[in-house]
């Protein structure tokens, strides 16, 4: 018997008409569940919690929602191999990865935890005799979460903690592909002793529960990650409304990488195939365009080409599997149109782009390794989200920038060289949110601020302390002694 999961809705689990199944990539006939679709009453009833219960959440003492984050954040840790068990086998990563991704979820509710107890304000000298001013940070109210298939525990952990930790109130739509991981997430907290209504869970489809939370005038801010086309919509929605809703968007990437002939071969092979293939590639900081300067590209495509061949692509919790399956059939029909487009475009499939049988049906693709592109092509324009990567050749540093810099997006983008000259100039002048040195373009810490710029970013950072940007808001008052 499959079990269903249901919605959290003032603080009680309720059951929806209807349901979907989440399958598991790495094998088709498992079940992983029948995940409650959320109608738009139920949005309507999630909200209508979230604002009574925001009076007393939004003025808690912090002590109470350091202990709730706290016990979160214990319990998260404490069944990390399970909850990465889970992400696995609903999302496809490999089992190390899900396990890291669970314990990076712990980590960010530990973090939070903290930073309630740190929240402070200014005290500022007025310009006026006898007055002063004083700055502090509210909580911004309402906030409807919006998140992708790709993170399913760490994305609704790192807009979850933040805004409970800073006194909001939250209704959580996640992904409707994959929303096992951000049920375990939500009963987890709910636990932890968190008041009725101040946390709700509606699941179900974007354009039903996500357009209601977008249209909903009780909603005060939206934090969305996801595709830019949806990102795009999510702005306008918030904007149209009245009264308008603070946004926070996170999308898409077309990461870059420069290799450049001072590297160090090994270190930047591995930084490469971590960078855009692991995961799957289904990464918005992956680095599926690697920029290589040309006298080191043969040996530098030769070594990564060697190095695909020796991954294994297999069932997402089977030891000794390097790369899990594409999330599912649509995004695997991408991938598939992505590497058509690039033959088509002159390309040279250097290896890999395969699709693979193994014991079990599910959704397993060779990685992709393209050589001969120029930057002008589709496949180094566009997001292909999945474990697909071109080379583009450059002459020296100064064209492997500009080429790096030649997108429409600006989430992260990395560079190996073994020159401080280059390192630095490269950190100085890259047109990213997050520049890495030597190491993979995804791979980021968990207390420092996350995001890009250009089309991939829009309104302030997540994570670390600069994520009260968004979840609190100011005052400034002026008082007459
Ligand atoms: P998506 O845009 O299809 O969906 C994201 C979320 O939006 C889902 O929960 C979906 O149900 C919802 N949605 C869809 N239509 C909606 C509507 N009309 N109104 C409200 N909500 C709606 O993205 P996806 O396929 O789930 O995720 C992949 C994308 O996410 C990639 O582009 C990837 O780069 C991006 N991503 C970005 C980051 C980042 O931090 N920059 C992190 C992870 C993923």
């Amino acid at each position: 018997m499959t079990e269903i999961f249901k919605n959290l809705i003032a603080g009680e689990w309720v059951g929806a008409a209807k349901t979907s199944r989440n399958i598991n990539p790495s094998n088709t006939n498992d079940v992983v569940g029948e995940y409650a679709q959320g109608s738009v009453e139920d949005l309507n009833n999630a909200v209508a919690a979230a604002k009574a219960a925001f009076p007393a959440w939004g003025r808690s003492n912090p002590q109470e929602r350091y202990e709730i984050l706290k016990k979160a954040s214990d319990e998260i840790l404490a069944r990390r191999e399970e909850l990465g068990k889970l992400l696995s086998r609903e999302e496809g990563k490999t089992l190390p990865e899900g396990i890291g991704e669970a314990t990076r979820a712990g980590q960010i509710f530990a973090f939070f935890a903290g930073e309630c107890l740190r929240l402070g304000g200014e005290a500022i000298p007025s310009v006026r005799p006898g007055v002063g001013v004083e700055v502090t940070r509210e909580p911004v109210g309402i906030v409807g979460m919006i998140t992708p298939w790709n993170f399913p525990i760490a994305i609704p952990a790192w807009k979850l903690a933040p805004a409970l930790a800073y006194g909001n109130c939250v209704v959580l739509k996640p992904a409707d592909l994959v929303p096992g991981s951000a049920w375990a997430l939500v009963d987890i907290i709910q636990r932890a002793g968190l008041p009725k209504g101040v946390l709700n869970l509606v699941m179900g489809r974007g354009s039903v529960v996500g357009q209601a939370l977008l249209e909903h005038k009780d909603v005060h801010a939206i934090s969305f990650t996801g595709s830019v086309n949806t990102g795009r919509k999510v702005a306008a929605a918030c904007i149209a409304g009245n009264p308008m809703k603070k946004v926070q968007l996170e999308m898409g990437g077309k990461n870059p990488l420069v290799v450049l002939d001072d590297a160090d071969l090994k270190t930047a092979v591995e930084t490469a195939v971590n960078g855009a293939f692991f995961s799957t590639g289904q990464r918005c900081t992956a680095s599926s365009r690697l920029i290589v300067q040309n006298g080191i590209h043969d040996r530098f495509v030769d070594a990564v080409g060697e190095r695909l061949k020796n991954l294994v692509v297999d069932d997402a919790l089977k030891s000794g599997t390097h790369i899990g399956p594409v999330v599912d059939q649509s995004q695997l029909d991408q991938d598939m149109k992505y590497i058509a487009i690039a033959k088509d475009e002159g390309a040279k499939l250097h290896w890999g782009g395969e699709l693979l049988n193994r014991e079990t049906p599910g959704f397993y693709l060779q990685p992709a390794l393209f050589t001969e592109t120029t930057n002008a092509m589709r496949i180094s324009r566009e997001e292909v989200f999945g474990p697909v990567a071109n080379v583009v050749r450059a002459k020296d540093y100064e064209e492997a920038l500009a080429l790096a810099n030649d997108t429409e997006f600006g989430l992260s983008a990395g560079i190996c060289t073994t020159s401080l000259k280059y390192a630095t100039h490269f950190r100085r002048n890259s047109e990213a949110g997050m520049v890495m040195v030597n190491l993979p373009t995804a791979g980021v810490d968990y207390h420092v601020p996350f995001g890009g710029r250009k089309g991939s970013s829009y309104g302030p950072r997540e994570q670390g302390a600069y994520a009260k940007e968004f979840y609190t808001t100011v005052k400034t008052a002026y008082t007459l002694a």
